[in-house]
This record gives structure tokens, sequence and C-alpha cells, in this order.
């Protein structure tokens, strides 16, 4: 599996029955990346034995504490143990100030770059990509700026077909080429037409991270169709008011918009410390979009089958 996902924290506020505040490790190839960054994020690394070198950007729902608290920490322990890489730090307006006072007032200097970009409230667009992937983010509704963000795959190259490799004696440049798109054209002038030589590509996956919100089909406009939904479901669905007034959705309004978004699969997270058996969140779920799961830490999801 070359993208997946790995649940760190999935409870909501305060950190109960085992489960943590919000974090989740995102493995593509070969980078990193993390969503959110509850208390004790460095610690569930380390105990899940996550390799932290690889990571290249960190992306902030919003500046609830619940989804930073464990921000400072974990930068100072990467500098402590020698991490070198640049780290791009993405999320809401004050990330910089919280970062930044943060270190100032523990003396703390990071040996390694740090980028931050703050998202003006209610901005919408990539914010960051690789070779093979992008990361979009979009607002979401909740009581304080908070960004959902999608990680979708790029179109991937064209598959040669076996056999012609030996046939042609490609060599890596003209593999390159041909899965690029381009046809080959062989020494005595004959040219080979692309169509004869490829496959169509892997498909591409997608992964969008939905949490902290209110129920609001304005997400629809960002995640239709995505193959696999984070979603918040704080909340049981005798909640729906509670839910409400706090900004948060129920396990009944997260499905809801993984039916209408039509994803294929739904894991519902950011469970409220109200309950310690979650079964039955799920089961309601279920009722609205029948492939529902349930967030839980040290789980990796398969986003690429
Ligand atoms: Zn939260
Ligand atoms: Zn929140």
């Amino acid at each position: 599996m070359n993208f997946r996902v790995l649940i760190l924290g999935s409870n909501s506020a305060i950190p109960a029955f085992g489960r943590n505040p919000s974090a989740q490790y995102i493995q593509h190839f070969a980078d990193a990346f993390l969503v959110d960054c509850g208390e004790g994020t460095q610690i569930r690394l380390s105990n899940f034995r996550v390799k932290r070198g690889k990571i290249r950007a960190i992306f902030i729902s919003h500046l609830h504490g619940d989804h930073i608290f464990g921000l400072p920490g974990l930068l100072t322990t990467f500098s402590l143990s020698g991490f070198e890489n640049e780290i791009h730090i993405i999320g809401p307006i004050g990330l910089k100030r919280f970062i930044e006072t943060n270190l100032e007032i523990s003396q703390s200097t990071l040996r390694f770059p740090i980028h931050i970009r703050e998202l003006e409230e209610n901005y919408s667009g990539i914010v960051y990509e690789t070779s093979k992937l992008e990361v979009r983010t979009f607002p979401l509704n909740h009581r304080i700026a908070t960004f959902g963000y999608c990680f979708q795959e790029k179109q991937k190259p064209l598959r040669l077909r076996g056999e012609h490799l030996e046939q042609y004696k490609l060599v890596p440049e003209k593999i390159h080429a041909i899965r690029s798109g381009a046809d080959l054209q062989l020494p005595n002038g004959l040219v080979i037409p692309n169509s004869e030589l490829t496959l169509p590509p892997h498909p591409s996956y997608s992964y969008a991270y939905c949490s902290d919100t209110l129920y609001d089909e304005s997400l629809l406009n960002y995640i239709e169709h995505i193959d696999v939904l984070y979603h918040e479901a704080t909340f049981g669905k005798d909640m729906k008011d509670l839910a409400k007034e706090r900004y948060h959705s129920t396990s009944v309004e997260a499905a809801q918009i993984a039916l209408l978004a039509k994803v294929k699969t739904l894991y519902l997270g950011h469970f409220s410390s109200r309950y310690q058996e979650l079964e039955p969140l799920l089961e309601e779920a279920k009722t609205v979009f029948k492939d529902s799961h349930l967030a839980i830490e040290g789980q990796w999801i398969d986003i690429d089958q």
C-alpha cells in the first residue's frame, strides 16, 4: 500500500477511554504528512513506530487545543532528535503566533527550517503538492475558522505493456516518455503509436479530513466522489441539538454527508468523551451509509484499494 492513513487520535476535547485528541499520519509513497496535532501526538508516533523523518508537512484544521496542543512538543522533540528536513505547517491565522510564542517563551530553537502558511478565513485551494499528490483545503463550519483537507493523487503515468520492454530494448528516458503519452520512433523510422505500447494508468485515490464541523452540505463541493472520508461524529443522533449548538456533527449527519458526496468509505471520529462504547454511533451511521467505520487509534486505513 502506497497511500494510507494511521489514526493517532480520534477523541474530541478531553482524552478518555484510551482515546486521544485529534491527529493522523498520512503516508503517500516516500512522503508523509500529519493532519492535526493534538496533545501526545509525538508519543503515539513513537508507540506506533512511525517514520518521523518522512514528514514533509503538517496540516492544522483549527486552533482549538485538542488539535494543536501537541505541536510545540513534537517540533522540539524532532529538533532534539536530529530531524533535518524542512517542514511546512499550514493552518488558520494565529498558527504562526501560537508556534512562535511557544518556542520563544520556552526558549526553544529548532535545528530544522519550518515554513508556516496561514490561511485566510474561507480560503479554498491547493496548499501543498508533490510530484504525485495534491493537497487542497476548504472551509468547514465550526465556532472558529476551520479547514478541511483533501489529499488527491495526481493522474498516474500510463502502464507499459510488458512485452515491449524486451522487444524494443527501451532505455529509461524512452520509457518515461512513453508512459507520459509519447509514440515510439524506431531507428528505421517506423512509428509505433502510444496506444499499442501502453495500458491505462492505475486509478488515482483520494482522502479527505473534515473535523471539526457542523453538518454542512457546502462541503460536498470539495469532497464529491472521493474514496475515503474522515468526518467528525462527536455525538449520537439523539444529541442533534447539542451538536448544532457546539458546531459539531452527529453520527447520522456524518453519514448523510458521505451519502450525498457519494464517497466510497466513511470513517467516523472526534468522539465525545461521554461515549465509552462507540458501536451505537457506528450502527446509527450505517443506517444511512452502509460502508461506515470507526476510526480506531493505531489502525491503518488503506486508501489505495
Ligand atoms: Zn476538536
Ligand atoms: Zn474544535
